[in-house]
């Protein structure tokens, strides 16, 4: 192993000089370390920020911005459009989205503080406007800002908790939220006189013998400089999509069959450098991974099946849902199709799909794709018999999407890895408190390391679960209490 890895820290009484001195070190200049380093620049604390990009962004300006917000009575834009969100009902379904791996207390967190949260962000100068995007989409193309961005719709969610929009989406058309967003936080950063260094790719952290962190090494002009954080680091790196062997070795079922999204440096550098330095990791095998499956919705009308000629979801759940649940269909055959009439397949789409076969009647579709044939006539004739009458006893697809599946009927191969655009970013990281302090694989807080954003195991922690906003939401939450905490240490 190399001497400059990340995770191998140098030794506290090996360091000669320092090149830097501040109270906080905030590494990673996106949502999260820019919400860090603003919240501890409020709290009086001296702030250096430093990134190896020669601006600052990262995957969050890529993004489209969306934040999931609401609860407490619901923010400024439920009021205006006319929703109502209580803390509760927020909680129960962000509980229901982690499933068994959530965080509790991250939660319940993220639930009471977000309409707090929400006001935050507008202090900051981002601009929501008091309108609902009413279609289903993946990002609002207009500068509306509120709409439905998970499953909070479908089945078993809307079982759950009361559906309510809760992606807050930018003043802005277009998708232009992410640069937007991230234009005002390094404004905001800015005018608190934090000091910034882009171009410093920080390498390794230094650590005592009693394995708390007092700083980092960065290189700089291609030099390794000293940076002294008396109060502590916060490692706001993001995740590491693009670090092909870290994302293969720990997610392989997502990095196998889905492209990696965000920015070149998602390389888990911060996660490795914080594993050096004795930090647990958590659910490093989870990504998000999703496919385009809308827009447009009208795909929602067809029916997913499997090798066995089954359908195994409701079909109207967010697109996350759809691509996870895709891949695990691989588990037990090797195909995944989409089965449509010709009234609901548009083109152009965005799904990447390859139409396999056509034909009009469905035991001629299944024999020419090769499924099961009496499977596959069943699934169809059973699903069309309750469409007819806006039922779905399987899946509980909501009635709207409902509608007998008539010919043309085409069968779209969109099996992981061979067809459609499968895209994803990873979801695990260094395990923190909800404070943002690192633990160690014993659960003691490592003095003086904090973290926040995709180099965490955040908030939203899975696929299936997942809502458009609850990264950028999650990032800059946990960000700002990372940034908080260590300011007061
Ligand atoms: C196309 C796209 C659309 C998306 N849309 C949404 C959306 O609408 N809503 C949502 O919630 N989520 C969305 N996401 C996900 C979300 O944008 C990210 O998960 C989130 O913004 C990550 O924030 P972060 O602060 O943790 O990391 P980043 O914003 O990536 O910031 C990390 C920073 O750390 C820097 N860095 C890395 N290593 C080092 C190092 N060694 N030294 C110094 N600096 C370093 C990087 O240069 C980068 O600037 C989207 C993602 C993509 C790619």
């Amino acid at each position: 192993m190399s001497q400059i890895s990340p995770t191998h820290p140098i030794r506290l009484s090996d360091i000669e000089s320092w090149d830097f001195e501040t109270d906080i070190a905030v590494i990673g200049f996106g949502g999260a370390g820019g919400s860090a380093a603003i919240e501890a620049a409020d709290q009086g604390a001296s702030v250096i920020i430093f990134d190896v990009a020669a601006a600052s962004g990262g995957s969050t300006a890529l993004s489209s911005a969306e934040i999931y917000m609401g609860g407490g009575g619901g923010t400024r834009i439920h009021k205006a459009t006319g929703y109502e969100d209580s803390t509760e009902n927020l909680f129960a379904y962000l509980k229901a989205c982690q499933g068994e791996i959530g965080d509790e207390e991250k939660i319940r967190l993220y639930a009471e503080g977000s309409l707090d949260h929400f006001n935050w962000i507008v202090s900051l100068g981002v601009p929501y406007k008091d309108s609902e995007y009413p279609g289903k989409a993946i990002v609002a193309m207009t500068d509306d800002c509120l709409l439905y961005t998970g499953n909070e719709k479908a089945w078993p969610f809307n079982q759950i908790a009361k559906p309510v929009p809760r992606g807050h989406n930018l003043e802005i058309e277009g998708d232009n939220g992410g640069p937007l967003f991230m234009d005002i936080v390094t404004k905001n950063v800015e005018s608190r006189g934090v000091q910034i260094e882009y171009n410093a790719r920080a390498l390794r952290l230094i650590a005592d013998e009693d394995g708390a962190v007092h700083g980092f090494v960065v290189r700089i002009d291609n030099q390794e400089r000293n940076v002294r954080a008396s109060k502590g680091v916060i490692l706001c790196t993001g995740g590491f999509s693009m670090n092909q062997d870290m994302w293969q070795h720990y997610s392989p079922e997502v990095a196998k069959r889905a492209h990696p999204i965000g920015n070149p440096f998602d390389d888990g550098a911060g996660i490795r450098m914080g594993q050096g330095a004795g930090a647990s990791t958590l659910h490093m095998n989870q990504s998000f991974v999703t496919i385009p499956f809308y827009p447009p919705p009208s795909h929602t009308f067809g029916i997913l099946v499997n090798s066995q000629g089954q359908r195994f979801l409701n079909e109207d759940v967010y697109h996350a849902r759809i691509a996870v649940s895709n891949i695990r269909q691989l588990e037990t055959g090797e195909k995944v199709y989409l089965i449509i009439g010709e009234k609901h397949w548009k083109q152009p789409n965005m799904l990447g799909g390859e139409v396999a076969a056509a034909a009009d009647n469905i035991e001629e579709l299944a024999a020419e794709i090769g499924l099961p044939v009496g499977n596959l006539s069943h699934t169809f004739n059973y699903y069309n018999e309750n469409a007819a009458k806006g039922e779905d006893p399987l899946f509980h697809k909501q009635a709207d999407w409902m509608e007998p599946i008539e010919p043309t009927l085409a069968a779209v191969d969109i099996t992981p890895g061979e067809h459609g655009i499968y895209v994803g970013f990873t979801l695990g990281g260094l395990e923190t408190r909800p404070s943002g302090e690192v633990l160690t694989m014993d659960g003691d807080i490592i003095p003086g390391l904090y973290a926040a954003g995709r180099a965490t195991c955040g908030m939203p922690r899975n696929a299936e679960g997942y809502a458009s906003g609850m990264s950028v939401g999650d990032v800059t939450f946990f960000g700002r209490l990372a940034g908080r905490n260590a300011a007061k240490r």
